[in-house]
């Protein structure tokens, strides 16, 4: 049996139930395949082997008081999956669906991602099942407190440094960054996304959307058209779908659609981006409140996005949210492109479909790395003590994006597979760790 598939069953065998984590490898290891067959130096040096395997897991209990005085426990997790090129690096997801599985998915994703976009990042992630959801403020925060009281003697601004993900925008990366600082007595940049007025970057917050759009655009651009005019679909309503659609607007798109948990909206005059903005990110509410003012829109309870017709699909709210079924949809309604800003969102059987069909799909951990790479950034300005303009940054982060597009294209060609973006992403982001490994020794 071939290497790749030996060290699929190990995974299998090693981590029982760890469906997400196996769909992740399995994704990776498949597309590798020609990459490690030509070069017996990684088996010899059983790099694969290591490479499935995190450099450390932490799991730890997360006890707070809510506001009625009843004491609550989450669970907490972070994975230091890869440090062969630089220090952990990786959000925090705040979720009810997190679990040890989901952490070491995310986490492995980030080690090829964060290899991707060129610059000196390790990969890790982490979170709890703490539902952000429905709290107060004060619960917010007493749950942050505890949750850095235990991660802070994991972390440090060149050992690990955390980020947001679902659930953690800037309130919540204030309340541990406080209390990292309580804790420590150091003023250092031991998390990404922070707010402008204490070592914040600018554009951080766009970055992970206006990313992808960036990568869109040049998809199209290399197939001889743009987004202009073009009809886009997006999933969710957080900080990257909000983002992705206001560049996608930018660039003269018409987007249609959004959604939550609980339902989505289409608008067939195209979405007011402010309105969405007032519901999420100032009053916190759902999705659903769009139709109720503005009367041309439908709300969809409990439907997804994916059937309205379109030519570029953006999934940006959670993994495996777009399914066989989605993919028909999308296929039967003429789609050209699918451009993922979430982790994983698409299932096997959708992408399979995706490449039997024609559809130019681009994997998350290519098309959303705008996010950690902005990180990084954050990383350079708070060492220098320095802070760069909005414009600075985002030129920045478009040129990232241009050279990741380039580089799984021109590495997809290599293998004489043009246009398969999931494997130019997995073999490009795999090389450069793959080479620091082997040149670090057996570690
Ligand atoms: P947010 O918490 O800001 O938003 C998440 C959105 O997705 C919300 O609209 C949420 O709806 C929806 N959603 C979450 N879980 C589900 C679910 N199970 N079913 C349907 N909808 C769901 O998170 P982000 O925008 O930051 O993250 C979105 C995706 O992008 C994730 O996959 C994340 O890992 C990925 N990502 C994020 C980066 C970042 O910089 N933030 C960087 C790279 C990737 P509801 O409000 O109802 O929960």
């Amino acid at each position: 049996m071939a290497y790749v598939d030996d060290i699929y069953d190990i995974v299998v065998k090693r981590n029982p139930g760890e469906k997400n984590f196996h769909q992740a490898v399995r994704e990776v290891l498949t597309t590798l395949r020609p990459a490690v067959e030509a070069n017996p130096a990684y088996q010899k040096a059983a790099l694969l082997e290591r490479m499935v395997e995190p450099d450390r897991v932490v799991i730890f209990r997360v006890p707070w008081v809510d506001d009625a005085g009843n004491v609550q426990v989450n669970r907490g997790f972070r994975v230091q999956f890869n440090n062969a090129i630089g220090p952990y690096k990786g959000g925090l997801r705040l979720h009810p669906t997190v679990s040890l599985d989901v952490v070491k998915f995310l986490g492995f994703e980030q080690v090829f991602k964060n290899s991707l976009t060129g610059l000196p990042i390790g990969g890790g992630k982490g979170g709890s099942d703490f539902d952000p959801k429905g709290k107060s403020d004060r619960e917010v925060m007493a749950f942050c407190q505890s949750f850095m009281t235990e991660l802070y003697k994991y972390v440090g601004a060149d050992v690990d440094v955390p980020a947001g993900d679902i659930g953690v925008g800037a309130r919540e990366i204030g309340f541990l960054y406080g209390q990292y600082k309580r804790l420590t007595g150091r003023y250092e940049g031991v998390l990404t996304g922070k707010g402008l007025s204490y070592g914040g970057s600018l554009a951080r917050t766009e970055a992970t959307g206006y990313g992808l759009v960036y990568l869109a655009e040049e998809l199209m651009k290399d197939h001889g058209t743009s987004l202009e005019g073009k009809k886009v679909c997006v999933s969710g309503s957080g900080n990257v779908a909000i983002f992705a659609v206001q560049k996608a607007q930018q660039l003269g798109a018409k987007v249609l659609t959004m959604s939550d948990s609980n339902g989505s909206i289409y608008d067939p005059e195209g979405i007011d981006l402010d309105l969405v903005k007032e519901i999420k990110l100032v009053r916190r509410g759902r999705i659903k409140e769009y139709a109720d003012v503005k009367t041309n829109a439908e709300y969809r309870e409990g439907k997804r996005v994916w059937d309205i017709p379109c030519d570029v699909a953006l999934p940006c709210a959670t993994q495996n949210e777009l399914d066989l079924e989605d993919a028909k949809n999308l296929q039967a309604n003429g789609a050209y492109a699918v451009v993922e800003g979430a982790n994983m969102p698409s299932t096997p059987e959708a992408i399979d479909l995706f490449n039997a069909a024609g559809i130019l799909y681009v994997p998350g951990k290519a098309s959303n790395a705008g996010g950690v790479a902005t990180s990084a950034l954050e990383m350079t300005q708070n060492s220098e003590r320095l802070s760069w303009s909005f414009d600075e940054v985002d030129a920045k982060l478009h040129g990232i994006m241009k050279n990741i597009y380039a580089s799984i294209s021109a590495t997809a060609k290599d293998y004489g597979q043009v246009d398969n973006f999931m494997m130019g992403a997995n073999i490009a982001g795999f090389r450069k760790v793959a080479d620091a490994m082997i040149a670090q020794g057996v570690v």
